[in-house]
């Protein structure tokens, strides 16, 4: 490593930190980046300027969001009893895809994962807790990913969530293909899964 020196070297290990960009791939994205004109790089490092600056955190479902609350808690149309748990904002675009949710979302941010110090400390649990407590929520969709984290992370909710009164906790059906993620599943596979979903 370090073959290059100085800014060419700094940009092949920015690219290396993104995830599934490997040493190698970080080397061809940096020559791709050196050969283009330089109006269509510095397009690029202005659009990620801009999304830090102005995109962040919805305070109350944790999606991405310009302002302080997401469009979809701003929309009135939206029925607030029903929650739909999701661990990314990208599963929130798979499960509007399917146009079987009208309720609202929370994002953990990520799903229990031991292996990568990842306990329920470090998603918004706690932030859904209060939600439970203050928006008339009737029902939560335990809609993670159906892969191991995100089985060990529904089943964690449904624990801890089994003794709050009148919410009714369940899990989307399975059918999903099993370890993948939400966001591979088509549209109709998810609709069914949603529409199939069972107490837990
Ligand atoms: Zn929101």
């Amino acid at each position: 490593m370090g073959v290059y020196a100085g800014p060419v070297q700094d940009l092949i290990d920015e690219l290396g930190r993104l995830p599934g960009v490997g040493p190698k791939s970080a080397q061809r994205i940096a020559f791709h980046l050196l050969k283009l004109p330089k109006d269509d790089a510095l397009r690029l490092a202005q659009v990620i300027r801009e999304v830090k600056e102005k995109v962040s955190w919805c305070q109350r479902c944790f999606n991405i969001s310009e302002g302080e609350l997401c469009g979809i808690c701003q929309d009135s149309r939206r029925d607030g009893t029903v929650l739909c748990v999701v661990e990314e904002p990208r599963d929130i675009v798979a499960v509007e895809k399917t146009q079987e949710f009208k309720g609202r979302y929370h994002v953990l941010q990520g799903a229990i994962s031991p292996i990568d110090g990842i306990g329920p400390d470090q998603l918004k649990v706690r932030e859904l807790l209060t939600r439970l407590g203050s928006e008339g929520i009737q029902e939560l969709i335990l809609c993670t990913n159906p892969n191991i984290e995100g089985e060990a992370t529904a089943l964690y909710l449904a624990r801890l969530l089994k003794d709050v009164p009148d919410i009714r906790v369940t899990r989307i059906a399975s059918g999903l293909p099993v370890g993948g993620d939400l966001e591979y599943a088509d549209e109709l596979t998810l609709g069914r899964a949603l529409e199939g979903r069972r107490e837990i």
